[in-house]
């Protein structure tokens, strides 16, 4: 069987990857974490989700000599002059390691900067872009996802990870954390991604 490695440590990117492989490229051995506990951390320093996901693909490629796939995402929110954005991860400054401390925090800071806006201003698009690299044929690949929506007032839902509790995809009146996995692999910028990927992946591993 062919054998993908997922760049990443986030649980919840994890998690819908490995959904998304599973229903639209059920060939595929994906291999993560779990498989290679030494997976390096790899430093986000670029400026946009595209050098970040070229870094992160080709340095776990080039750890495991596999052909890897990395995910950069973020939360661009349009009266914010696009922040988070790259920063979505750190944006609440949390420096512990329990993902539903950090996300709760990147919330918490995120509702308060829009305290005072109003619904009509808070459109914001979760963006991704995924880069495959096989280090055997030096084959780079990447393709971007963006899914249009709001920010909600108040967070509602269990589903998900990140700002899924407060993210409103256009369309629908209830957040991405409620919608739940279905709905959520169906419309969002990472199902997009991957699912323009698959035809890449089933052509250069
Ligand atoms: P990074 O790609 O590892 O830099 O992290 C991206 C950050 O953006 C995540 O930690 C989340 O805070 C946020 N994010 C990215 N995609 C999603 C999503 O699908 N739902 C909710 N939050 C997301």
């Amino acid at each position: 069987m062919r054998k993908l490695v997922l760049a990443t440590q986030n649980n919840g990117k994890i998690a819908e990857f490995e959904r998304l492989l599973a229903e639209h490229a059920s060939d595929i051995k994906v291999l993560g974490l779990a498989d290679f506990p030494n997976m390096p951390d790899v430093a986000e320093t670029g400026s946009t989700l595209s050098e970040n996901a070229f870094l992160k693909a080709r340095a776990i490629a080039a750890f495991t000599n596999l052909p890897a796939l990395a995910d950069d995402s973020g939360l661009f929110v349009d009266e914010l002059n696009g922040a988070p954005g790259v920063y979505s991860a750190r944006f609440g400054g949390y420096s512990g390691n329990i993902a539903k401390e950090r996300d709760q925090i990147n919330i918490e800071k995120l509702l308060a900067e829009l305290k005072n806006t109003t619904a009509k201003k808070r459109s914001a698009q979760f963006k991704c872009a995924v880069v495959f690299v096989n280090p055997t044929t030096n084959y780079e690949h990447e393709v971007i996802g963006v899914l249009p929506g709001r920010i909600a007032e108040i967070a509602a839902g269990d589903s998900g990870f990140g700002y899924d509790p407060i993210f409103l995809p256009d369309s629908f009146e209830q957040t991405l954390a409620q919608l739940g996995a279905g709905v959520k692999d169906r419309i969002s910028h990472r199902g997009q991604a991957l699912r323009a990927m698959v035809p890449i992946l089933s052509e250069h591993l």
